[in-house]
């Protein structure tokens, strides 16, 4: 039970550190020509991989959450190798194995797609409420909007009157789920070839 409750409060810490300010980040993607979700999802991603050197070394719980999860998923551990040099690749790459557990055990997932997950979740909410301001919806209104799989999320949150059909009026509705300018390693393998 203990270790459950540490286990929520550190994705709740990666979520605070990563998405200080949901409201401003958002803000600052919708000035963007792509899906503002996606955009701060690429940002956080690239981030982490960014601060990984650090943390690694200062940080036990994080290092455990790779460990535990035998590293990253195939997607993340590209943009570690874009993102990092090899001392810092090699440095995880001993520590995920010597951690590795005999007889294995099953591995959790990969800690950068947790971390999206939430840091998703999160965004979503905070742009389902925001459009519950009729200022919030007409400077909306005149943007691209968000990529179909957001918009699915987003319709269903409880939304304000009003605000469904401001995201369906979106000219972005039904476009793939990220802009071609975002790292091409953060989307789903069956949509990257779509936006060559
Ligand atoms: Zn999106
Ligand atoms: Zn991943």
């Amino acid at each position: 039970m203990e270790a459950e409750s540490c286990e929520a409060d550190f994705w709740r810490d990666e979520v605070r550190r990563f998405l200080p300010d949901a409201g401003g980040a958002l803000v600052d993607a919708l000035g963007y020509v792509c899906c503002p979700v996606c955009k701060v999802l690429s940002d956080v991603s690239y981030e982490y991989f960014c601060r990984l050197p650090r943390r690694w070394s200062d940080e036990p719980a994080m290092r455990r959450a790779v460990c535990r999860a035998r590293g990253f998923c195939s997607a993340h551990t590209w943009l570690l190798a874009r993102v990092q040099g090899q001392i810092t690749i090699a440095q995880v790459c001993a520590d995920v194995l010597d951690a590795v557990p005999t007889p294995p055990a099953p591995a959790e997932p990969c800690p950068v797609c947790r971390l999206r997950a939430l840091v998703e979740k999160a965004l979503v909410e905070h742009l389902g409420r925001r459009l519950a301001d009729a200022d919030a919806r007409r400077h909306y209104a005149r943007l691209p909007g968000v990529c179909y799989p957001h918009l699915e999320q987003l319709l269903r949150v409880d939304l304000a009157p009003g605000a469904r059909e401001t995201l369906l009026s979106c000219p972005a509705r039904g476009v793939g789920r990220q802009s071609p300018f975002l790292c091409p390693e953060e989307r789903p393998a069956g949509e990257v070839d779509a936006h060559r």
